[in-house]
């Protein structure tokens, strides 16, 4: 991300929170940033750590009502609906997710076939299409690279 792209998302993030009465506090304003920022998709604890330089003060309960209220707000969404820690994305822009089954990466990436799916929902008269991102799951080039990726395709033996 440039920098204008993150001044831009941030004044948008700045001016939703006051719009909607929200008071922008300075530990707020650090976790827009930091949530701006991560393309990592971080759980609350992530950011807990990213955060912690800045704001030695901050607490988890904080972060996570700071991040409902975001997501309320409709500026960032939330990861899947998993067993483990929820995760947050600051991205907006429609994109689709790479999720690692090895190392739990997520990483995103744009495709403008997927970003007509609802064309193709509509063709089958299942409903209206409030938003679409697809999941592709599998092994990132990170743990194909590592030899401790259990799904790394071996080498014929022959
Ligand atoms: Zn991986
Ligand atoms: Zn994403």
């Amino acid at each position: 991300m440039d920098s204008t792209d993150f001044e831009a998302r941030l004044e948008h993030f700045v001016s939703t929170v006051k719009q909607a009465g929200i008071k922008m506090t300075n530990q707020r304003l650090e976790i827009i940033k930091a949530i701006i920022q991560s393309e990592d998709h971080p759980d609350a604890e992530g950011l807990l750590s990213k955060l912690r330089d800045r704001l030695p003060l901050i607490s988890i309960d904080t972060i996570y009502r700071s991040l409902w209220l975001l997501a309320e707000l409709e500026l960032i969404t939330t990861l899947g609906n998993r067993s483990d820690s929820i995760r947050f994305d600051g991205n907006m822009k429609p994109h689709h997710h790479f999720v690692c089954k090895h190392c739990g990466a997520v990483q995103d990436f744009y495709n403008e076939a997927f970003d007509q799916l609802s064309t193709t929902v509509r063709d089958l008269n299942l409903g209206t299409v409030l938003s679409s991102q697809v999941e592709i799951r599998g092994i990132c080039t990170n743990c194909l690279s590592s030899a401790t990726a259990p799904d790394r395709p071996q080498a014929a033996e022959n």
